[in-house]
């Protein structure tokens, strides 16, 4: 056994074993792989295997795409063949007019992915799926690439390429513990022998915090019971030409696919169970847990109904194993928050199909600090300290019991809710606010009009819209107060600290006192890391203010940039301070009723920083906006929150303020061309195709990114952010709908909203500079019909920013 290597990966499942595989094809050949047993001996090797294309979002669509031509690929080596039933075919069905929406959407987004998925009505279903019935049905979601795949085959195939390639793979080895030395590289002890590496990967499936534990770590993941039986031989399919598609059913929650002459059905159940919270004994090993097919007779009712051949038919073989869930369905994959030189690729409940793309993207995070694609939607970083145990528990079965039924937009479920809160969150409770949900904040969304007021979920305007426009009128023609909680703050003091800024931040850092500024950070790419909002306190200090889910993210990054000799510290203001806006043209009557400092104008104009009293609540005065209106950013300690809420309301009542909330925020924001970062902000894109050079100072010194960045600009931009109005009226554009031209896919839609001041349909899509030149026939698919879209040069809104002035 070696000593000494660049990577040992912990865990021989399909997510270890792609990690392995993937490193060495991203040039990392001194890399091993160690196993506490045999390979594919935890979760993997009695999974179902079905492998899907189907993602929401592109990143997970690709990442899917890249694990189908792999297995293929694989399954092709006449060398070492494995059984791989390719393109069987699959659909997901559905029985609203909801969820027939949301796979019009996916089919969009999946399109500006090279992925074709076709809806299509009941009847087609029953044509492709000839078992099935079409009562209760609509129609669904056809997924041409899905399959099945032998996963023992398949994890051995990828450990063949791996040592083939350089790797090595211990099996029989368990790691019983992990020390990082001063260097930040790390020793894995295991049984057989120590093992010094710069980088270590923990792929350790349901033992996932078995190994966290080994480095002071509690990953948000929870295991979950789960079952599928295995019929007796079905005459319909032993005599079809065809094998029989893919099932996926959020009407009843099971899924089925063809095995052998058979089925194999997998349930959902909503009586289901965690599994290992309180230690896994260390001898399940190659083992399942005891079947329990009664948990599942809910479901079982609704897949006999769809597939009555079931009822006549025996099963032969029931399969209950341990399968990994997190906080919101998808799994870690990328660097451990707090730590340096480890990542895991954990929490994999759909691993089988997604490890193929996991390993991939994971490997080149790895080797290169980067994938191809923005991993956000996967990224470890996004739980922040509310992901506890019993949370993770929690929204683990709700979301196992929705395994098919996707979030609509502006859904937010009820499981472990209210899980960060402000002092304020009851009152505004009491003020009729429904709540959204921001990094386990509950953030006020609107104010219902009513007490009974019910939104119906879907992926069409509804009956907010009046609402939302109503609040945005308040914040246009008067005042309106909102609380913005969760906000990450970082505090950061020392010597050295607009030095250090200036290194991390591609555009001007403002050094004077009593000033705010902008700021976007690179990856080492030249591409497009974080967004700041840099603010110079009178005491010295520097406020960097970003999005409240980029906590762990930017804290980690900057952390890890601060070099020996610089004195840079840093302090976390984030779950201490809360902000409340005030945004609309009397909010510095508003401000000045309630402080006695000047407000004017002249004292103090736009991008400024200074402290006050609101009533009697000490407070930090920003004057930024996000809305497009003469606005303050009021920041308050918690302790006070209540106290300058109770003031500002007081003082807002001679001026007709109301109270609003982030739906409002992101119709107006998209008018005055504001980005949000992980929407608009993407690692994917430098600040140029972004539409952010105002924000770059090439010729300032050096900074992260620079050298990357020069050759981005220098080589022929391939992308551009642009705004587009859109010609519909029934609904917004989502995030990743397709931009068209000519019946080719010209872009991909980032965000969308109605602008209620401009009276548009607006959204932000990233698009081929071609269009930039000829936008004739632009359209955007929204919800399967294609829109006109018009390109708009400037935000649509107070273009030359003469209100936030005012
Ligand atoms: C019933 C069922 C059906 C499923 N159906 C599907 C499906 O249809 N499609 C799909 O894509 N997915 C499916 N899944 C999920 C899928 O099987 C898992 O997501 C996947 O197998 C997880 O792989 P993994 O590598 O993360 O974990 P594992 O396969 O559990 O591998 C982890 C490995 O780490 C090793 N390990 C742990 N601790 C240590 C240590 N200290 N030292 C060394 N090694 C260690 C373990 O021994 C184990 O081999 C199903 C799961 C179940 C239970």
């Amino acid at each position: 056994m070696k000593t000494q290597c660049k990577a040992v990966v912990i865990g021989g499942g399909i997510a270890g074993c792609s990690t392995l595989y993937h490193l060495t094809q991203e040039g990392w050949t001194d890399v091993v792989l160690v196993e506490r047993n045999e390979l594919t001996s935890g979760t993997t090797w009695h999974s179902a295997a079905q492998v899907t294309n189907f993602g929401m979002t592109q990143t997970m669509v690709g990442l899917k795409s890249h694990s189908i031509a792999l297995y293929k690929e694989l399954a092709e080596d006449t060398d070492y063949p494995i059984n791989y039933h390719y393109a069987d075919g699959g659909i997901r069905l559905a029985n609203t007019e909801a969820q027939m929406d949301g796979y019009r959407q996916f089919a969009s987004m999946a399109r500006g992915m090279g992925v074709e998925f076709e809806v299509i009505d009941a009847a087609e279903c029953a044509r492709r799926h000839p078992l099935i019935s079409t009562d209760n049905l609509l129609g669904g979601l056809w997924d041409p690439l899905d399959g099945d795949i032998d996963p023992a085959q398949l994890c051995q195939a990828l450990a063949r390429r791996s040592r083939k390639a350089g790797a090595e793979v211990y099996r029989d080895t368990p790691v019983t513990g992990l020390t990082q030395k001063r260097d930040d590289s790390w020793i894995v002890h295991t049984e057989n022998g120590d093992i010094s590496c710069e980088v270590v990967v923990n792929a350790g499936g349901y033992r996932v915090n078995e190994v966290g534990a080994m480095m002071g770590v509690q990953h948000p993941v929870t295991s979950m019971e789960h079952q599928y039986f295995l019929t007796e031989e079905i005459p319909a399919i032993r005599d079809a030409d065809h094998r029989m598609p893919l099932l996926r059913c959020p009407i009843s929650d099971y899924y089925c696919r063809q095995e052998k002459q058979g089925l194999l059905v997998g349930f959902y159940e909503q009586s289901c169970k965690t599994w290992g919270m309180d230690g896994i004994d260390p001898n399940f090993v190659n083992a399942l847990c005891p079947d329990d097919l009664d948990r599942v007779t809910d479901v079982l009712e609704g897949a006999f109904a769809r597939m009555p051949a079931l009822m006549e038919t025996g099963i032969h073989t029931v399969v209950n194993g341990p399968i990994t869930y997190t906080i919101d369905g998808a799994p870690l994959v990328g660097p451990i928050p707090g730590k340096r030189n480890a990542y895991c690729i954990i929490g994999l409940r759909a691993g089988v199909g997604e490890g193929g793309g996991h390993g991939w993207l994971l490997a080149q995070q790895i080797v290169h600090g980067e994938a191809c694609y923005d991993t956000w939607v996967i990224d470890p970083r996004r739980f922040t300290g509310h992901a506890t145990v019993e949370l993770t528990a929690l929204k683990a079965i709700e979301d196992y019991q929705n395994e098919f039924r996707f979030h609509f937009p502006h859904e937010h479920r009820p499981a472990g809710r209210p899980m960060k809160t402000t002092p304020l969150t009851p009152v505004l409770a009491a003020e009729g606010a429904s709540f959204a949900v921001v990094n386990g904040w509950e953030r006020l969304d609107y104010i219902k009009p009513t007490a009974d007021f019910q939104e119906t979920h879907g992926f069409r305007f509804n009956e907010t819209f009046d609402v939302i426009a109503g609040e945005v009128a308040t914040v246009q023609n008067a005042v309106g107060l909102t609380e913005v909680n969760g906000f990450n703050r970082i505090e950061l003091t020392g010597r050295d600290v607009h030095d250090f800024l200036d290194r991390m931040i591609c555009g001007h850092v403002t050094r004077k006192t009593g000033r705010v500024g902008l700021g976007y950070l690179l990856n080492h790419h030249g591409c497009l890391k974080s967004e700041a909002t840099i603010a110079n306190l009178p005491d010295g200090s520097v406020w960097y203010g970003s999005a409240a889910a980029s906590e762990f993210h930017d804290r980690d990054w900057l952390i890890s940039h601060i070099r020996d000799e610089e004195d840079v510290r840093i302090k976390t203001l984030t779950n201490d301070w809360t902000i409340l806006v005030l945004a609309g043209p009397k909010s510095r009557d508003v401000l000045s009723a309630v402080s006695r400092d000047d407000w004017s104008k002249e004292a103090f104009p736009w991008l400024r920083v200074r402290p006050t009293t609101i009533g009697i609540a000490p407070a930090m005065v920003m004057s930024v906006s996000f809305s497009g209106e003469l606005a303050y950013e009021i920041q308050v300690p918690n302790a006070h929150l209540y106290a300058a809420y109770l003031a500002l309301r007081q003082a807002g009542e001679a001026h007709g303020m109301r109270l609003f909330g982030t739906r409002a925020v992101e119709s107006m924001r998209m008018e005055k061309g504001y980005l949000h970062w992980k929407a608009d902000i993407l690692t994917e894109f430098d600040p140029y195709e972004t539409g952010l050079e105002r924000f770059v100072k090439l010729n300032k010194g050096d900074f992260i990114g620079r050298t990357e960045l020069i050759a981005r600009k220098e080589a022929e931009e391939r992308k551009k952010r642009v705004i587009l109005r859109i010609d519909a009226r029934n609904a917004p554009a989502h995030a990743g709908a397709s931009v068209m031209q000519n019946g080719f896919v010209v872009g991909t839609v980032t965000s969308g909203d109605w602008g209620h001041r401009v009276g548009a349909n607006l959204a932000y899509a990233f698009v081929d500079r071609s269009v930039l030149s000829n936008s004739d026939g632009l359209t955007v698919d929204i919800l399967g019909t294609a829109f006109a879209a018009v390109l708009e040069t400037t935000p649509l809104y107070d273009p030359d920013n003469l209100l936030v002035r005012s």
